[in-house]
């Protein structure tokens, strides 16, 4: 059976080329974006107030982000802590799920799905609602922007094959400045909205290069956007020029390491999320 991620396979959708330097090289960027460094550290700060444990930042290695986290930190529980506190039970933060992806027909295929639901939450009326953390430097110009994001839709179906009848998630929007703002978008998703989400990401998984597939094998997408949102840019700009990649790949790149083993995922929700 084959594991993905929904990261892996909106990797793939956005340029082959690009999937294999992440999922076939394994490469990381040896110093990761500030946004990728200060995101990180906020997903974990979350994780860790959520399950009652109030976040320092301490192993947040420059000065200058531990500090932008703990202000940003100090503000997101200003905001929040009255309204959550009321609203939700926090049932998991983190939480580690591995489903099998079925076909259309409903038949077990040979793809499972690996993740991370950010927050699952038993709201006032004993229903379960899950939430997406996202940070960034601004927010989305409006909430249609987000409605194709397919993040929180994946955690949600993910629930439901466990057999887990939520249908609401909430995209928590963190924006990153001297004084952060925050806002929550509500989105609330149909069973058939979640099947037909299903039958595609079967499709994408199928879509999936085989294991023996190489670099020379996969094209690429190239737009406009390759310039800032690709962290492959510059060896993808050498290799297409024929040049020799190996110095940059020394010097910029590190083998990424897999964060979990398949055990520490889980196959099935604690009996009082069923309903
Ligand atoms: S720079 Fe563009 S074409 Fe090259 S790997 Fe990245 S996304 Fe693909």
């Amino acid at each position: 059976m084959r594991s993905t991620s929904y990261s892996e396979l909106t990797t793939f959708q956005r340029c082959p080329w690009r999937w294999g330097c992440r999922y076939l090289r394994h490469l990381e960027e040896a110093e990761p974006s500030a946004g990728l460094r200060i995101g990180r550290a906020l997903h974990e700060g979350l994780a860790s107030y959520y399950t009652g444990k109030y976040p320092d930042f301490k192993s947040v290695d420059s000065e200058e982000d531990r500090n932008l986290c703990r202000g940003v930190m100090r503000s997101y529980v200003e905001k929040w802590a009255d309204s959550d506190s009321h609203m939700y039970e926090v049932l998991a933060a983190e939480w580690p799920f591995v489903v099998s992806v079925p076909t259309p027909q409903g038949v077990r295929s040979n793809f499972r799905m690996l993740g991370w639901i950010d927050l699952v939450v038993r709201n006032h009326r004993g229903e379960i609602e899950v939430m997406d953390h996202k940070s960034g430097k601004s927010f989305p110009r409006s909430g249609t922007e987000l409605s194709m994001d397919a993040q929180l839709l994946t955690y949600l179906w993910a629930l439901r094959v466990l057999g887990v009848k939520a249908d609401t998630g909430h995209i928590n929007l963190l924006r990153l400045t001297k004084q952060p703002k925050f806002d929550r978008l509500d989105m609330l998703y149909t069973a058939d909205r979640l099947g037909r989400w299903g039958e595609n990401l079967y499709k994408v998984c199928r879509s999936l290069p085989a294991p023996s597939t190489t670099m020379d094998d996969l094209p690429r997408s190239v737009t406009r956007s390759c310039y800032w949102d690709c962290p492959y840019y510059d060896i993808c700009l050498l290799d297409l020029s024929g040049d020799d990649i190996a110095p940059l790949l020394s010097s910029g790149f590190q083998m990424s390491e897999s964060r979990r083993t398949l055990s520490a995922y889980n196959r099935s929700v604690p009996d009082g999320w069923l309903r």
